[in-house]
């Protein structure tokens, strides 16, 4: 077979002779040492450069893969997302008075810490799940030198780190049944069980589903599993009144309604319209009936608020499934700052309040919404806010631990994370500043508001960090209300 053009070989050869005749020609023109002496000494020179761009390149590269997530561990658990998740923390905690491993994800764009703190509550330490593992988003705008020095948040750069980066801290959620049900979960009668109605919740071909035979019906249309029904107790401190509100989380008799005495639900809309029909729910004109008020749909009434509602249930099926997958999920340290296009999760920072149009409700959930790193971000569920509660424990069901730093200036709000009693669990922001706008629904109107605020008393009385809020006109809980006293929280799942 006859070929054209030149061979491999042939190109070879022509670029060794060139090469020596270069030699040859330099060897001339400088007019000392031999052509092999010459080659010998341009290799090694040659090499000791390549060695160099190597360790640079390595370098820059190991820094790309930390922001990136191009580079996970080879052992990552069977179902993770291996793009998502850049490292995992391995840690082995009491669980109900049994020693289990929990493997946290640690997203792609983000570290865990390593700072081990100094004792004292407020500087405690951040490397662990069971008092609150913290993890810190890189920042990509910084010059790499400023990202490679801040890869490992330890005592040396944690105070910078603080007011720096962005933090979240991991709440597990060992058992999905405690956090999500499927909509035809019932009480229980007064006495006994009732299996058929309590649900259970597990992934079946790649889809989460309630499993529970007589719930097939509504298998996929899940929701989450609200505690509303709180033990009440009290105590008198110089005659106010201090509440503690347990939930009782043991309970599985949560139910999804529509009916619009006390029904706290989510994912659901609000339309100003009462009904126990969902579709006649949809034809509302006010608040998620209205189009301009979040962007879904093409017109007011029934196209706006079944496009919203079709696009937060995609949200919650997508947040349930990765909590299942990855066992928990990551809640902002702090209320959010910053502003509304560039949402911050870090100490002193001026808190967003619910002060006017341009940051009521719709432009909160609107601003959170969105994907960091290789985590989906979203505003807190009420179900979300539940298992912070639980995680947290005891600390967070009784009484009002900031209420000694109040002031009775309800406009007094102060930066984020600056009230240095008012962390639980490494979370701040919850019992004091602002009260904090969740997903959740409730009635025709309200989305509820959690976490208490930096008052002296509320009606009288002081409430612990698990309270809910949501009526009006007190409150002004309608999502296109505005009162200065109400702000948000972040909350991330690993993208699945
Ligand atoms: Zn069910």
């Amino acid at each position: 077979m006859n070929k054209k053009g030149i061979t491999l070989v042939a190109l070879v050869i022509t670029v060794i002779v060139l090469l020596i005749l270069a030699g040859v020609v330099i060897s001339i023109g400088v007019g000392s040492n031999g052509l092999f002496e010459k080659t010998n000494s341009a290799v090694e020179g040659w090499n000791a450069k390549a060695t160099e761009e190597n360790v640079t390149i390595s370098n820059a590269l190991a820094i790309l893969n930390q922001i990136s997530g191009d580079n996970p561990p080879s052992t990552l658990p069977v179902g993770w997302n291996e793009e998502a998740v850049a490292d995992a923390v391995t840690e082995t905690s009491t669980i109900a008075g049994v020693n289990k491993e929990r493997i946290v994800p640690i997203p792609s764009g983000f570290v865990a810490s390593n700072y081990q703190g100094t004792g004292d509550e407020h500087t405690g330490r951040e490397d662990q799940v069971a008092s609150g593992l913290v993890i810190y988003q890189l920042d990509k705008t910084s010059t790499i030198e400023d990202v490679a020095s801040i890869t490992e948040i330890t005592t040396e750069n944690h105070t910078l780190a603080l007011t720096n980066l962005n933090q979240y801290v991991w709440i597990p959620v060992d058992d999905i049944n405690s956090m999500i049900m499927c909509q035809s979960n019932a009480k229980l009668p007064e006495n006994g069980e009732d299996i058929a109605k309590v649900c259970n919740i597990e992934l079946e071909n790649g889809v989460l589903k309630c499993t529970n035979p007589a719930h097939e019906s509504t298998s996929t249309a899940l929701c989450g599993r609200l505690y509303y029904e709180t033990e009440f107790s009290s105590n008198n401190i110089s005659g106010k009144t201090e509440y503690t509100k347990a939930p009782k989380f043991e309970l599985r008799d949560q139910v999804y309604s529509l009916n619009i005495t006390n029904n706290y639900r989510e994912p659901s809309v609000v339309t100003n319209k009462s009904s126990s029909d969902l579709n006649t729910i949809l034809t509302g004109t006010s608040y998620d009936g209205v189009q301009t008020n979040h962007g879904f749909g093409t017109s007011n009434g029934t196209s706006a608020s079944s496009k919203f509602l079709e696009d937060m249930e995609t949200e919650f099926l997508k947040m349930a499934k990765s909590v299942y997958t990855y066992g928990g999920f990551y809640i902002s340290r702090y209320e959010i700052g910053g502003s509304i296009s560039n949402i911050t999760s870090k100490m002193n920072q001026i808190v967003i309040r619910n002060t006017s149009a341009a940051n009521n409700w719709y432009r909160m959930y609107a601003g959170l919404k969105g994907t960091v790193g290789g985590a989906s971000s979203q505003m807190i569920w009420g179900c979300e806010y539940d298992q912070a509660m639980k995680f947290i424990g005891s600390s967070a069901y009784t009484g009002h631990r900031a209420w000694s730093l109040a002031t009775t200036n309800t406009d007094n709000a102060t930066k984020s994370g600056t009230h240095t009693d008012d962390i639980m669990n490494n979370i701040y922001d919850l019992e004091g500043n602002l009260r904090e706008w969740t997903v959740e629904a409730n009635g025709v109107e309200y989305r509820v508001c959690r976490g208490r605020y930096l008052v002296n008393t509320y009606y009288g009385n002081y409430y612990p960090a698990t309270e809910r809020r949501y009526e009006a006109p007190t409150n002004y809980n309608s999502p296109t209300d505005t009162a200065g006293d109400i702000s948000s929280r972040r909350t991330l799942y690993v993208t699945i």
